[in-house]
């Protein structure tokens, strides 16, 4: 039996809800996608209807789930959470819609996931507020259509290309999250350091900033591992050398890059020779689901150039050989 509740993921969690923002105007920077959601809020408040279904796209960590969860507080409603790989059959998804309130929010994760005889069920219920459900089975079994209250489904995925286009096509709006400039994680991590209770150096700031990929949850999850070493081996102080000495414990380096970015690009380099090579083949050999290298590690390293993508394939670029102090080969795509 385990001692605690939580393993280290679940602890990880609940760090990560303590420093999400509530509230549309505490959150930090996708000025665009903001502005947007704010219109179709607004508009939505003042018609005392549920707005059009909602569809967030970008890589993981840049705030979907918080915006999902901002969406329900600024419409003083409440949210269903679920996720795509949660959704395994047709029944499990009626399930949960037919037990929402009237213009509740149900944010489907991973929506991209879902299983293809729920996606069907989910057509339905977004386009009509009808669920229609099996009742016995066999010969005698009989569909019954059940009427929904009206709700807002808010997806996210970390690409929208990966939706059917039926399914896309549900969306009433569609937020495309950006990577965030460094001033604004900057922003983020002060926020952070106010509601932690900790005194963190400008210094600092700009230094985690640099290093966390563009990504808020990488930001706030490097904050949190330099504070411990303040606290460990430093005199509690968060400042830049703390900040240097903790990431370089955590193998970030200075760019931000951290071991499967860093995996990636030493395969592509030095097993397939600069490439071009395919993503599955490029994944296999880092040991990784395609997709885990599709979304999570590619969109950063072709953001910085570290890598390009070609109708051939992923191949390096001169910036990464220099990233990883190597010397291309004569033959090399650079
Ligand atoms: P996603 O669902 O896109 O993977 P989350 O919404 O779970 O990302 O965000 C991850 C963490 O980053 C959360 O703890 C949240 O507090 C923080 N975060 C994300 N976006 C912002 C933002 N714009 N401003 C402040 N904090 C943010």
């Amino acid at each position: 039996e385990r001692l605690v509740s939580g393993g280290a993921e679940d602890v990880e969690r609940a760090a990560e809800a303590a420093l999400r923002p509530k509230r549309l105007d505490e959150f930090v920077g996708q000025r665009v996608v903001r502005e947007q959601l704010g219109l179709v809020l607004e508009a939505a408040l003042a018609r005392g209807r549920a707005p059009d279904h909602v569809l967030l796209s970008g890589p993981p960590g840049l705030g979907k789930t918080t915006l999902a969860m901002i969406i329900a507080a600024e419409l003083g409603t409440s949210v269903r959470v679920t996720s795509g790989p949660a959704i395994q059959h047709a029944g499990d998804l009626a399930a949960v819609l037919s037990s929402l309130e009237e213009n509740e929010v149900l944010f489907l994760d991973e929506i991209h996931r879902i299983a293809r005889p729920a996606e069907e069920l989910l057509y339905v219920a977004m386009e009509d507020f009808r669920v229609d459900v099996v009742v016995g089975k066999g010969a005698g079994a009989n569909a019954i259509g059940l009427a929904l209250p009206p709700f807002t489904v808010v997806g996210a995925t970390t690409r929208a290309g990966l939706l059917p286009a039926p399914l896309r096509d549900r969306f009433g709006f569609t937020g495309h999250l950006e990577f965030y400039e460094d001033e604004e994680l900057v922003r983020v991590l002060e926020r952070s350091a106010g509601l932690l209770g900790v005194d963190l150096h400008r210094a600092a700031a700009n230094e985690i900033a640099r290093r966390s990929r563009g990504t808020p949850r990488i930001a706030n999850r490097l904050l949190r591992r330099v504070r411990d070493w303040a606290q460990v081996r430093g005199d509690g102080t968060l400042d830049r050398a703390a900040a240097r000495s903790a990431l370089e414990v955590y193998e970030v380096d200075e760019i931000g890059l951290d071991r499967l970015d860093r995996a990636v690009l030493h395969a592509l380099c030095v097993r397939f020779g600069g490439g071009p090579v395919g993503l599955t083949t490029l994944a296999v050999a880092v040991g990784e689901e395609p997709e885990t290298v599709e979304t999570v590690a590619e969109p950063f390293l072709v953001r910085e150039g570290l890598m390009g993508r070609t109708p051939r394939g992923r191949v390096a670029t001169t910036r990464t050989w220099q990233h990883l102090h190597l010397r291309p080969p004569p033959s090399a795509p650079t």
